[in-house]
């Protein structure tokens, strides 16, 4: 994955700053304009990277900083936790419990994104936790998308619900809810259409579907090598609807996932899960200190 190319360019404007024979303005400042750079590089917007670097020339105040202290540790500190603050929206997603409700969870995002594999490796993700989860196909938009589900589903040994005649997505997905709910279902996820573009039908189905289904959450599901249209993306969709939870998918690809971080700002909300293959067991649950220290090493 790219954003590795981060981790090891920020590792590097470190190590630069820590072998200077002293910390001072200046040292700082190069590393900080270094890092500054990768982030752009990375498709972190500027605003975001402005608000980076004026976070951690806060928190390092070289002036006051007492003799004897370790200025280069205090640096990395910051960088870390600058990195962990940019990826930690500080409000945790809605995680589905076995309560006497079944727990409803949406799904939307381009067409393209992977949401339809998605849905189904989230399904087999929460199956191994000991749940009884299922799949709605509310994409009446595409031609093949029930088939798809189906197909994932039933490799994962999901249940499944749709139908090749109804055209309302808003009935299938309050008939599949009713139907699956009584099959004991304990997890229902949604799957809703995208589209290629931000159009307003996509956004005006998607908040019916959210009407009539309540889910206790929705997930925004982003394809890592959308770049810098990650957060005009994310806006949008948050906009529309409540997200609660990003998932970037294609990790394992050559995108460079600054789109991830970008994802994160616009929606207020965490990264739960990366994609990083097409098969169903390629997906990872995404904590934001252990992904930080790795990509920094
Ligand atoms: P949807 O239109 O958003 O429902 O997207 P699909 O689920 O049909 O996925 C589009 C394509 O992306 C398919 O070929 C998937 O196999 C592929 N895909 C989905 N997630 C990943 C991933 O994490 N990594 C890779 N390499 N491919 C993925």
């Amino acid at each position: 994955m790219v954003l590795a190319h981060l981790g090891s360019s920020i590792t590097r404007a470190l190590v630069r700053m820590s072998s200077a024979t002293v910390v001072d303005e200046k040292a700082l400042g190069d590393c900080l304009n270094e890092i500054t750079r990768a982030l752009l590089q990375s498709d972190v917007r500027f605003e975001t990277v402005r608000g980076v670097q004026a976070n951690i020339r806060n928190i390092v105040s070289l002036d006051t900083l007492a003799a004897g202290t370790n200025k280069r540790r205090i640096i990395q500190r910051a960088v870390f936790s600058e990195l962990c603050a940019m990826l930690d929206p500080g409000k945790p997603a809605f995680v589905p419990t076995k309560a006497n409700k079944p727990s409803v969870v949406m799904f939307v995002g381009l067409q393209g994104s992977g949401k339809t594999t998605t849905c189904a490796k989230y399904a087999r993700h929460y199956h191994r936790k000991g749940f009884r989860p299922s799949l709605v196909c509310a994409d009446t938009f595409r031609a093949g998308a029930f088939d798809q589900l189906k197909q994932n589903a039933t490799k994962a040994r999901i249940p499944f619900y749709g139908s090749y005649m109804e055209s309302d997505p808003v009935k299938i997905a309050v008939k599949g809810l009713e139907t699956l709910r009584k099959e004991g279902s304990d997890l229902i996820i949604i799957d809703t259409s995208g589209r290629h573009k931000q159009e307003a039908a996509l956004f005006e189905e998607m908040r019916q579907v959210a009407q009539a289904t309540k889910p206790d959450l929705v997930i925004f599901v982003m394809d890592a090598s959308i770049g810098q249209a990650a957060f005009g993306q994310a806006q949008a969709f948050k906009q529309s609807v409540s997200v609660g939870a990003v998932i970037v998918t294609k990790m394992d690809g050559h995108a460079n996932g600054g789109g991830a971080l970008s994802a994160v700002a616009a929606t207020k909300s965490p990264v739960i899960f990366i994609g990083t293959g097409e098969h169903m067991d390629n997906l990872e649950v995404f904590d934001v200190k252990p992904f930080v220290s790795r990509l920094l090493g």
